[in-house]
């Protein structure tokens, strides 16, 4: 980006049911300034999710002519589902000067660190595996299947911890939050 001054991008990783989205929705209602991408995904939604708000469902056919058209800032396949960044509304917010936030799995931070190297880069760690899984279950929205294969996929999210410019343990809800506006510098 060549503005005066662009936004700041942050990516947000770590494995599911860490409590990405509960910390993100936290970061949000105290600092509105921050505009959070949403992401497009073939996924089903959830019970209580809405197109256009948590996520824009599309079904696997119409996210590939986003893909072919260069639609997607970054994508990857997770536990058997496309996620995607759109493109363009990022770089719009970024050139509006808004701190702009994505929060992805590890192959999309992988390939945005290579488009925005500039960009911050936080990984989201359980305080341990035992503890993860039961946070998957307690959320109570996956299949036993799918709560395997997101437990295999944290165990390699996990080892790549060491590539990002920062981790923070998400325990205790208010002082990993508190940990996160600092490292954001917020
Ligand atoms: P992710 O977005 O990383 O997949 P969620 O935000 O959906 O994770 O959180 C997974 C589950 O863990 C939810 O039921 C949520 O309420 C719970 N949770 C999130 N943060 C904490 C925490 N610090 N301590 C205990 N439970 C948590
Ligand atoms: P969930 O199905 O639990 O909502 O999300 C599964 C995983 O996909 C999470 O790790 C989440 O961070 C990631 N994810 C959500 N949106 C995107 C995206 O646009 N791109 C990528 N690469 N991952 C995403």
């Amino acid at each position: 980006m060549s503005q005066a001054n662009p936004g700041r991008l942050t990516v947000l990783t770590g494995p599911s049911g860490v409590g990405k989205g509960t910390l993100v929705g936290r970061l949000l209602e105290r600092h509105p300034e921050i505009w959070l991408s949403i992401s497009a995904t073939t996924r089903a939604p959830r019970s209580g999710e809405q197109d256009g708000v948590h996520y824009f469902f599309l079904n696997r056919e119409a996210f590939e002519a986003q893909i072919a058209a260069g639609g997607f800032l970054e994508w990857a396949e997770f536990a058997g589902n496309l996620y995607g960044t759109p493109r363009q509304p990022v770089e719009r917010q970024l050139e509006a000067g808004r701190p702009v936030l994505l929060e992805i799995e590890l192959e999309g931070a992988r390939q945005v660190r290579k488009s925005f190297a500039a960009g911050f880069q936080l990984f989201i760690k359980p305080p341990s595996l035992e503890e993860l899984e039961a946070r998957i279950r307690g959320r109570g929205t996956d299949s036993d299947e799918a709560i395997a294969r997101r437990l295999q996929r944290a165990r390699i999210e996990l080892a790549a911890e060491s590539e990002f410019d920062a981790a923070l343990i998400n325990g205790d809800l208010e002082v990993a939050l508190g940990e996160l506006e600092a490292l954001m510098g917020l």
